[in-house]
């Protein structure tokens, strides 16, 4: 049978979650495994080798220019963009939905006013899982109520385009949806495929995303913050309390365990960089409507709440932005997109250069790579591929659970200079 089995066999897969929407016979179930969370497994037995979960699939086929083109018609003048309209620098002028988000709330009072102002019918979002705490939710928010319980950055895999099956079952619903990059490049292949689909979305909202760590970083810094035992665990929260917020583990005893700020634990992404991640071109989500990131410039971090970034691309997003300015509902001022370049510039970097070096130690370890990195012509630099051979070879080190124990000890500030390290290689 030719369908995704091999590409998740090869650790290629974005753990997007598409092929489980388009599958015509249901013969892909996401099942959770310990190391990789939910990830897509294929019934034999079931598939009838339509190949439309390979149409769909951007694991190891994808053609981002082509993509591109497809949405906006032409390609970006700046490939480090995308292609966009206005960018800016804000937040939400709800005082709740501001400092319960993971940076300015934008993403939540934008999905919020769409909803009051009937809009859209539901918005595709993820929780973390009631009963399964450290496992993602993902669901359709109706209300207000269910898209506070989303809100905040869930820093470990999310197969967010499962949502897409309840937005296609519906005929006549309108919706929006939350995503990374991985999920609109999925996204966009199955609107290729299904044009209905593309109807039934209203607007499209990316997050950016350097990348997102295994599994076993979730676990690790639950054991740096004294959680030995997960089945104690009632609720993760990543980015909890005052920005720029920590990652918080409540427990069903009543008391919490709180890593704060966010430097006690954002280096464990770098420890814990999924391989696919690692290949990933995208860091501004080019192929949403609109991409939303963190604002960190250090004149902006006088107030317990936070500020995003912003990118419009599209008409649409334009329009809808327009209007929640018109409403108050958001505070926004208009900046250059090299302010965003100046914070994020060498994952930005890493993303469009870096991945090159890293798919050839990949291919070297006898791996597959993605067809746009194995057809690349472009030569990396020395530097990058000392960087990339960190990115490689530490967390392969700290995937085994053995590793990552003996090592859970080590001072923050350690592990942050092994942060900066990774970062200065790509730094121009
Ligand atoms: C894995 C990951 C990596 C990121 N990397 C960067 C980065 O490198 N640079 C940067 O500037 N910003 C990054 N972000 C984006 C940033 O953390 C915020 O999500 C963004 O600024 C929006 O904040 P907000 O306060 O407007 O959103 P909120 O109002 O807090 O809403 C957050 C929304 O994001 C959705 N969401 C949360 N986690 C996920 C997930 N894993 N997959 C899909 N949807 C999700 C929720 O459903 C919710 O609707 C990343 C986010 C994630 C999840
Ligand atoms: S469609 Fe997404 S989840 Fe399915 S195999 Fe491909 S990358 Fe993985
Ligand atoms: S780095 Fe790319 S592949 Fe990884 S979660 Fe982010 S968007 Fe998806």
């Amino acid at each position: 049978m030719k369908n995704i089995q091999p590409i998740v066999e090869n650790d290629n897969c974005t753990q997007c979650g598409t092929c489980f929407a388009v599958c015509p016979v249901d013969a892909i179930q996401m099942k959770y495994s310990d190391r990789r969370g939910l990830i897509p497994d294929v019934n034999q037995k079931v598939c009838t080798n339509c190949k439309k979960c390979l149409r769909v699939c951007p694991g190891e086929e994808l053609d981002l220019n082509a993509l591109t083109r497809q949405v906006f018609g032409k390609l970006p003048q700046n490939p480090l963009y995308g292609v966009y309209r206005k960018v800016y620098t804000g937040y939400s002028t709800n005082k709740q939905i501001r400092y319960n988000g993971a940076s300015g709330g934008l993403v939540t009072t934008i999905l919020y006013e769409l909803l009051k102002d009937k809009d859209i019918d539901g918005a595709m979002v993820v929780k973390m899982s009631q009963d399964r705490p450290l496992e993602p939710d993902i669901f359709i928010a109706r209300s207000l109520d269910d898209l506070i319980s989303a809100q905040q950055s869930k820093y470990l895999p999310v197969p967010m385009n499962v949502g897409l099956r309840e937005i296609m079952k519906d005929t006549n619903g309108r919706y929006a949806v939350v995503g990374l990059p991985c999920h609109f490049h999925g996204l966009r292949l199955m609107e290729r495929l299904n044009n209905k689909l593309k109807d039934r979305i209203v607007l499209r909202i990316g997050l950016f995303c350097g990348f997102n760590p295994t599994m076993a970083s979730t676990k690790f810094l639950l054991r740096r913050a004294g959680v030995k035992d997960f089945s104690t665990v009632k609720e993760i929260k990543y980015r909890d309390g005052d920005w720029p917020c920590g990652f918080r583990a409540y427990l069903k005893d009543g008391t919490d365990r709180f890593l704060y700020p966010i430097k006690h634990f954002l280096f464990s992404h770098y420890l814990f960089e999924r391989q696919r991640c690692a290949m990933c071109m995208d860091h501004l989500c080019e192929l949403a409507d609109m991409s939303l990131g963190d604002e960190w410039r250090a004149d902006l971090k006088s107030s317990a709440a936070g500020w995003s970034f912003l990118m419009t691309r599209t008409k649409v997003a334009d329009q809808f932005v327009e209007k929640l300015v018109r409403k108050s509902s958001v505070y926004l001022e208009e900046i250059s997109p090299d302010i965003i370049a100046s914070g994020q510039a060498a994952t930005m970097i890493y993303k469009k250069r870096g991945t090159k070096a890293f798919a050839k130690i990949r291919s070297l370890m006898g791996k597959k790579v993605p067809n746009y990195l194995r057809n690349s012509k472009y030569q990396p630099k020395l530097r990058y591929y000392i960087g990339a051979a960190l990115v490689y070879f530490i967390p392969a080190l700290f995937e085994k659970d053995f590793f990552s124990r003996m090592f859970i000890w080590v001072p923050t500030n350690i592990y942050n200079k092994y942060r900066n390290a990774i970062l200065r290689f790509f730094r121009e």
